[in-house]
């Protein structure tokens, strides 16, 4: 069963031309289709040994002015909610606008699976785009020409994991459900948890001057990195291995990736792309504050894309040696913490300090735990006990008088876990309702902090 893309993205930035170019010859009108209107162009798209298929919101110059932000939210949430996958395009030679900033706020709140992509990326003018692009926050832009044909071998690798991920789910579901099954007989498709040749790989991410290159330092026992007060101060390091108490550990640093930053005024904003880089190659982020200036909105951000990247979150509060009134303070952070990240309840908060040492245990304790935490996965026959339970002291919602049924629940996907519960009109089912059984899911089965996803899925 193929899985549904949809490209999305303000007018003129390229998403007819790609439709285009991916879907051939192999187009069909669906202007009769109940339920999808002239407005969404769909076509039986291949790309490499990818078949999918692709929806095109393009077609909207015709609207007057007045009408156009209206009509391309709701053409755009239209298309979100029939795909698998969002592609959303922004142009790389005009740079993000306000309007890119618009979708990207749709997709963050609507979307599954957001891939990023920065379109009209051939040649130079497209450069400083594509790094503005990493600030939306969506991860990695792959950088296309639609045009040119350029890029689509970047795109067919971001979309294979997603392909092979649907294909799974599918074959699961596909399977009639066995209460009993056994945990041992599932195969866990993550492969092995890290082995002494696979080191635990960490980011620590955070504000300039947050301490990121003390603490590493710190944590290798010598000067290897460069660190000082100013602010985006540029190094080299990009990783660096270290035995952590004898686990072999990769920790990667934000600060060599500075250098990038030439133009000044932009550093703010690149802080956060590069502290995104390292969250794509990290198992485990560990998002370092200042005491004495927390939860600053650079910070909630990077923490914010942490969950979205479904990275494991430990958050270190830095400087702790500086603080007075050291209970009053924790108190207060983490109050701060669960209401400013929801998403996030519970993480690890540990306090240390990188200039004397202290906490860095604590804070190994909490970075081991959040891994384990992130690469458990839960027996279906235990899930689905604790399913009965949920439904039992709280029913779904009866949308029109008819009762939504959940049938069936597995964990599909560890790092981060990942569940999918069988039900009857899937679609109808609120986000409270879900939200309930993440929250539950994470104080049932102990998984604080850890993204936790879940979707629900209709039988057939
Ligand atoms: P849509 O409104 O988002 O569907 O955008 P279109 O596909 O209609 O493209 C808008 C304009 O951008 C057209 O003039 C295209 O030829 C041009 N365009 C599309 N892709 C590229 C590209 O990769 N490079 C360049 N330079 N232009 C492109
Ligand atoms: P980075 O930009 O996040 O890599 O931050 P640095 O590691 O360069 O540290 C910025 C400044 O904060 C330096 O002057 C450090 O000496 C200082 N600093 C880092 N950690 C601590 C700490 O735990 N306590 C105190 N008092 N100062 C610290």
């Amino acid at each position: 069963m193929p899985f549904t893309l949809a490209i999305v993205g303000r007018p003129n930035v390229g998403k007819s031309t790609l439709f285009n170019r991916l879907v051939g010859k192999r187009l069909a009108l669906v202007d009769d289709q109940p339920g999808v209107t002239r407005d969404l162009r769909e076509g039986e798209a291949r790309l490499g040994d990818i078949s999918f298929t692709a929806i095109d919101t393009a077609g909207l110059e015709d609207a007057n002015d007045d009408s156009l932000q209206g009509r391309m939210r709701r053409l755009t949430e239209r298309a979100v909610d029939m795909a698998d996958v969002c592609l959303f395009l922004i142009d790389a030679r005009t740079g993000i606008t306000p309007t890119d900033e618009i979708f990207a706020e749709i997709l963050r709140k609507r979307a599954d699976h957001v891939l990023l992509a920065a379109n009209k990326a051939e040649g130079r003018a497209a450069e400083a785009g594509v790094i503005e692009a990493w600030g939306l926050g969506l991860g990695e832009p792959i950088q296309l020409s639609a045009e040119h044909g350029e890029g689509m071998s970047e795109l067919y690798s971001a979309l294979l994991p997603l392909s092979e991920g649907f294909a799974e789910v599918a074959a699961r579901t596909s399977e009639e459900p066995d209460l009993s099954l056994p945990v041992s007989e599932e195969a866990d498709e993550d492969g092995p948890a890290p082995t002494p040749d696979k080191p635990l790989q960490i980011a620590v991410v955070g504000r300039p001057n947050a301490g990121k290159s003390t603490l590493i330092n710190r944590l290798l026992g010598e000067d290897r990195l460069l660190t000082g007060p100013e602010a985006g101060i540029t190094r080299d390091a990009i990783s660096v291995t270290m035995d952590w108490d004898s686990v072999p550990t990769r920790i990667f640093d934000t600060a060599g990736m500075r250098k990038k930053a030439k133009v000044q005024g932009k550093l703010e904003k690149l802080s956060v792309a590069d502290g995104l880089r390292a969250v794509k190659f990290a198992e485990v982020v560990v998002v370092l504050l200042d005491a004495a200036i927390p939860f600053e909105q650079q910070d909630l951000r990077i923490a914010d894309l942490a969950e979205r990247e479904g990275r494991a979150v430990v958050v270190a509060v830095n400087k702790w040696d500086l603080e007075e009134d050291k209970s009053g303070k924790l108190a207060a952070l983490r109050e701060a913490f669960d209401r400013l990240l929801p998403q996030l309840r519970g993480a690890p908060l540990v306090t240390v300090s990188a200039r004397t040492g202290r906490g860095l245990d604590r804070l190994r304790g909490a970075v081991m735990r959040a891994h384990e935490v992130w690469n458990r996965r839960v027996p279906t026959a235990q899930l689905n006990r604790w399913l009965g339970e949920m439904v039992e002291a709280h029913p779904p919602p009866a949308p029109g008088g008819r009762r939504i049924k959940l049938r069936y629940m597995t964990q599909a996907k560890t790092r981060p876990p990942h569940f999918v519960v069988m039900c009857s009109h899937p679609d109808k089912m609120q986000d409270a309702y879900t939200r309930y059984l993440v929250n539950g899911l994470r104080a049932d089965f102990d998984m604080p902090g850890t993204p936790i996803r879940l979707v629900m899925r209709g039988q057939g």
